[in-house]
């Protein structure tokens, strides 16, 4: 079929070794993901295997729908029964059948990471241990790392070197705290993101009969994106294929950017001992950028030390220089970089989609959106705040989970009072406790609150246990919009952000609406057979961010770069190239933590076809405060015959403006001087003072002030304590992190 005419001989090898243990390292743009779009096709196509029974694991739910797109037009609509995905949203799908097994209920909801704090928040509050030492996004961390590392909370109180390690961060009780997070999850009826991974490892080792069941079914199983799994992922994969050995990985170390989420790239130096017979492809060949791109790229990974050494080169015209832009701001950096889209967009007669800005931090996009709304240029934004973790959304789906699994505790800690109804704090902690100490399901306990609450919040609960019946009676018997609908109105949530005639009342109003919409279109489309309420929760707990984008209209794509890998545009401008931005500061500890932000620079160049541009700033605001900025040592790092430094220009400046800073020539990168890359940044970085640096009066202090420190430079104002005669404020330091100073002593400046 023609198909395998639009491979080259590698990458048709990778394709017709379809037995076997297969893998394949290879650059960025060399046609790795395109492989194994093809190889599905041709299991298909050629070897007549049932789609039912290949297995394929991507990157984001988005890159699985493409693959499955690209696979439909190949071999037509077969392709739909193939089995493709996330790594969560695959075996949340098994674990939502299996769940009986590992003693789970089958609608248990997925916690996502704000259920997850407040619950640790809970926990700890619980525990009358410090909270601030037990930060929920620090504890909720640390627990994650050791479910990838699949350490169970019983491996954890019992490994000396998990202790020690605690012992040695100040945080003693995190065994216990993993402990009691666990079994509040198991009796909430509930799993966050990494126990989708976890239990899946439990169930497959402990039910060998179900294993069985999988194996047999995935007799072809492949990973996309292979640098990015973790140990559980890992395990999870390996013993899937261990029957019928047909596992095929692509990866690229180079492009190894979740070291800090577990990721292990020892998976693919182990993967060549757990297959001695494994059968390794090599592509070099790039497909994607010009000449010029891919060798700034190949100069930029030739950096790092820690790395499978390999060619890449194209074949493509040489193409344009990487534009090197410098602006006086960030707000600048925006102006500069709309108005170079829209005349690109004009000269070159380009689309929207065909541009992406690419930046370290999700809050770099303020400016850039500021400037192409003034230019009307329509962008849209992937990550980021998404629709459904705003508060009205996570209200309304809050009803509906705590509807379908009514043991659900975080669930029901946002609907019990909300809208209000007369049952105060004391009252939901006595139904917790009740709960808890005497180990009676929660939904047990609302059902009978009025024996043990007196008065009006008894029957308060009485009622809203009333109206939860009814819910689930309505979730029997009707469908997801039906229910949604009927909740939406009942609860009385409809009518509550009705009354708010504010701008934002209406706005949440609005939301409200929308996401009924999203429910009738979910419920309206052919391709989703179950159209329960619960099928529904379960499909919108696994949405990633990267999955927002939705609308199909001609847009700008901005977005960070962890979210951009895999993907490609015509035009990419990489924003903020900044010490301590990109290197991010805040990542920096070591040389690995350095190694790993250029792997990140790396794929942030690699997606780029025909053009790139590298931006920076002289100064930003960070802090409600204008901070002086340095070039990032990468701008340095890439061949500098690659590069031409443009005096491109926004709308707003005079003529003129740009050069009088003096622009390093072309080629010389000169007159940035910084100290070695072995540093340690938050060890070593010293404030400068602003020229007007004069220490306040702070008797008045008040949390949320901004302030400057002479040493530790700018920071915001956690909170005000006063301890006998002495004055106390806790400080987050932008690169320091948390202090608390004496007042009397500590010479700050309120900005
Ligand atoms: P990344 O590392 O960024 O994920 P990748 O190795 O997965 O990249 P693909 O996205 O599969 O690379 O391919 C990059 C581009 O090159 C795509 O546009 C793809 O269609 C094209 N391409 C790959 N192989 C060929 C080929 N043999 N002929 C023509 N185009 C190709
Ligand atoms: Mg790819």
């Amino acid at each position: 079929m023609d198909y395998l005419k639009e491979l080259n001989p590698p990458q048709l090898q990778a394709v017709q070794h379809t037995d076997g243990p297969v893998m394949i390292i290879a650059g960025a743009g060399s046609g790795k993901t395109r492989v194994l779009t093809y190889r599905i096709a041709h299991l298909i196509y050629a070897k007549g295997i049932d789609p039912f029974n290949i297995l394929s694991l991507t990157f984001t739910n988005k890159a699985a729908a493409e693959m499955k797109h690209r696979i439909e037009m190949l071999v037509g609509l077969e392709a739909r029964n193939t089995w493709m995905g996330t790594f969560h949203s695959v075996f949340a799908k098994i674990l939502r059948v299996e769940a009986g097994k590992i003693g789970y209920p089958s609608n248990f909801t997925i916690y996502d990471s704000d259920d997850s704090k407040s619950l640790i928040r809970t926990l700890v509050k619980e525990m009358r241990i410090d909270d601030k030492v037990y930060k929920p996004s620090v504890v909720l961390s640390r627990i994650s790392g050791a479910k990838n590392r699949l350490i169970s909370w019983q491996a954890y109180q019992d490994d000396p070197y998990v202790k020690a390690d605690d012992e040695a961060a100040m945080k003693p009780h995190m065994g216990a705290i993993y402990e009691k997070y666990q079994k509040r999850l198991f009796k909430s009826g509930a799993m966050d993101f990494d126990d989708l991974l976890f239990n899946t490892n439990v169930l497959f080792r402990d039910h060998l009969d179900v294993l069985n069941k999988y194996q047999q079914r995935f007799k072809y199983v492949m990973v996309d994106e292979f640098q990015d799994t973790n140990i559980s992922q890992y395990l999870i994969t390996k013993k899937l294929a261990a029957v019928h050995q047909n596992i095929c990985v692509v990866g690229d170390d180079a492009q190894s950017i979740y070291a800090f989420r577990g990721a292990d790239i020892q998976n693919i130096l182990n993967f060549e001992k757990d297959y001695p017979d494994l059968f390794v492809v090599k592509l070099e060949q790039n497909y994607r950028s010009t000449k010029t791109i891919v060798e700034a790229a190949n100069s930029i990974i030739d950096k790092n030390k820690a790395q499978l050494k390999k060619l890449v080169w194209t074949s493509n015209p040489e193409g344009e220089l990487i534009e090197l832009i410098k602006a006086t701001s960030d707000g600048e950096e925006g102006r500069i970089v709309a108005n170079t889209i829209f005349e690109e967009k004009n000269n070159k007669k380009l689309n929207n989609s065909d541009f992406a800005i690419l930046y370290r931090t999700n809050s770099q996009s303020r400016s850039m959106e500021e400037a192409l709304r003034k230019m009307n240029l329509t962008y849209k934004i992937v990550g980021g705040l998404s629709f459904y973790q705003r508060k009205e959304i996570k209200d309304l789906m809050a009803y509906m989970r705590f509807t379908v699994n009514p043991v659900d505790e975080e669930a029901f800690k946002r609907v019990i009072n909300y809208p209000k109804r007369g049952i105060g704090d004391t009252s939901v902690e006595k139904i917790l406790v009740a709960a808890y100490d005497h180990d009676i399901p929660l939904w047990e306990v609302v059902k009978n609150a009025h024996s043990f609450l007196p008065g009006r919040a008894g029957s308060s609960v009485d009622d809203f246990a009333t109206m939860i019946k009814a819910f689930q009676i309505e979730v029997e018997r009707k469908d997801a919009f039906e229910v949604a609908s009927s909740i939406a109105k009942q609860s009385g949530l409809l009518r509550e952000l009705y009354e708010d005639k504010t701008i934002e009342g209406l706005n949440r109003y609005e939301n409200v609406q929308e996401l009924l919409n999203a429910i009738k279109e979910y419920v309206d489309n052919p391709e989703n057979e179950d159209k329960s309420l619960g099928s529904f929760l379960q499909e919108i707990a696994l949405l990633t961010d990267n999955d927002q984008d939705k609308d199909k209209t001609d847009a700008i794509t901005l977005m960070t770069i962890h979210s951009s890998k895999g993907l490609e545009f015509r035009q990419v401008f990489v924003v903020g190239m900044e010490e301590d931005l990109f290197p991010s500061q805040m990542m920096m500890q070591s040389r690995e933590d350095l190694e790993e932000e250029r792997r990140l620079f790396y794929v942030a160049t690699t997606r780029a076809m025909d053009k790139l541009y590298l931006t920076y700033a002289l100064s930003r605001y960070r802090f409600g405060r204008l901070l002086n900025c340095e070039p990032s040592r990468f701008l340095e790092e890439v061949d500098q015959n690659m590069i031409k430094v443009n005096k491109r220009m926004s709308s707003k400046d005079m003529p003129g403006a740009l050069r009088k800073e003096g622009l390093p020539g072309a080629g010389g990168f000169v007159g940035i001087k910084r100290q070695p890359e072995s540093r340690q940044p938050s060890q070593l970085k010293i404030h400068t003072p602003s020229p007007d640096f004069k220490p306040s009066n702070t008797n008045n202090l008040k949390a949320a002030q901004l302030v400057e420190h002479p040493k530790f430079g700018f920071g915001k104002v956690q909170k005000i304590e006063t301890e006998g005669l002495n004055k106390k404020a806790t400080i987050q330091f932008e690169h320091f992190g948390e202090k608390t100073l004496l007042l009397s002593f500590a010479k700050l400046r309120i900005i």
